[in-house]
């Protein structure tokens, strides 16, 4: 069997073994070692990274026939001797919040009488989940922390956190006199080396609460990217830490306050473009556009425009045909050109001829409406949207009033 050495010393990084077999795992380049330092994926902390004589190690874990412990590589290593090496800011990272995890679960136990029921250490996130809510946040002493493989005759003294179910050599990590768990990871050597513990926020799981923290340099870095956040947001609201919320509370007011201020100004220029299209040519000609011919006792205002929101084309649509005998044929460019046609309600023409022809003649698809007919034609540009328009609005003129 390959020889743990990370169970007994989880701070050597560097080292020389042997590779006794070389293999295929699959797709991968295997090897094993007579002893390792290296950790596989086990008790939710994740495998260690690095390089066996140059090849780098993609993971680490336990073979299901024999339980022996393979590294899995990028590259092929012969059998013999081969220099090792861990990544070790990611192995120290692993031991800060997976140590940390220790301190937590212990004070979670002590404070809320909630024990862990799930440890993750994920990439970006850690977290414990409790098995019963109420979660706080907690303060850590600060002691030893010892790992080794009590004698049988030892165990039955051993207040351990959580009974372990492991099959083999049971191992004991002690906090100092805080706390007394079974694991196989690695720790640091004292509860300082784990650094600040942060608990950034609990959430509500179906079988209880999940705590998500950080340790050591994971959380100075947490704590430096949200000091520089909150350091350029003061500089940008000109304001102190302090004042963030209601600097904040105060703008989105203030935004709140000009949305409503524009909507209403949007309203009354809707309501002078109607009146403005109402007036302009007052003359029969069938070329202003846009613009309003006289037809009969009917007013036909047709008007096109490019890029325009449909709602408010609607809008203008509503305007013109709250007006007695109004009939507004409007239209919107585009790569999906849009047909607008309205009439108010004393006009009794029917404009489902001319609109349906001026949506086949622009390629358009289907509408709908009785009053207010809408619908999407295919790409047009201003000037053969007009000349459709147009083409309605002489067809109308055809039909008696
Ligand atoms: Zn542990």
């Amino acid at each position: 069997m390959t020889v743990r050495r990370y169970y007994a010393d989880s701070y050597t990084d560097t080292f020389t073994a042997q590779v006794v077999e070389s293999f295929r795992a699959g797709e991968r380049p295997a090897a094993r070692l007579d002893e390792t330092y290296f950790y596989p994926t086990s008790g939710g902390q994740p495998h260690d990274t690095g390089t066996l004589a140059g090849s780098r190690v993609l993971d680490v874990t336990v073979r299901e026939t024999d339980g022996e412990l393979v590294h899995l590589l990028d590259a092929p290593v012969a059998p013999g001797a081969v220099e090792c090496r861990i990544d070790w800011p990611r192995r120290f990272d692993h031991m800060q919040q997976h140590t940390g995890q220790h301190v937590l679960s212990q004070a979670f136990l002590r404070v809320a009488g909630a024990s862990t029921i799930g440890f993750h250490l994920g990439d970006e996130t850690v977290s414990i989940d409790l098995g019963v809510p109420d979660a706080r946040v907690v303060e850590r002493g600060d002691a030893e922390v010892r790992a080794w493989f009590p004698a049988a005759e030892e165990i039955p003294s051993l207040a351990l956190r959580k009974t372990p179910d492991v099959d083999g050599a049971l191992r004991v990590v002690a906090i100092g006199d805080f706390d007394l768990s079974a694991c196989g990871g690695t720790h640091v050597a004292a509860t300082g080396e784990i650094g600040l513990i942060s608990v950034l926020r609990t959430e509500r799981m179906k079988r209880g609460v999940r705590v998500e923290f950080l340790c050591g340099g994971r959380a100075r870095a947490d704590y430096a990217r949200k000091h520089a956040l909150v350091r350029d947001l003061v500089a940008s609201l000109t304001c102190s830490p302090a004042e963030l919320p209601d600097s904040v509370t105060r703008l989105q007011a203030s935004l709140q306050e000009a949305r409503r201020e524009l909507a209403a100004f949007r309203e009354r220029e809707l309501d002078a473009e109607a009146a403005r299209l109402l007036l302009s040519p007052a003359s029969d000609s069938t070329e202003g556009f846009p613009g309003m011919a006289i037809l009969g006792h009917l007013r036909l205002v047709s008007a096109a425009w490019t890029g325009r929101a449909v709602e408010e084309v609607k809008g203008l649509a509503l305007r013109l045909t709250t007006q007695p005998g109004v009939i507004a044929l409007l239209g919107i460019a585009g790569a999906r050109a849009q047909v607008l046609f309205a009439r108010s309600e004393d006009v009794t023409v029917d404009l489902r001829p001319a609109f349906d022809a001026t949506l086949a003649r622009l390629g358009g698809g289907r509408g709908g409406g009785s009053r207010m007919l809408q619908g999407a034609a295919g790409p047009a540009d201003l000037a053969r949207l007009e000349g459709a328009l147009g083409e309605a609005r002489a067809l109308l003129r055809g039909v008696p009033a």
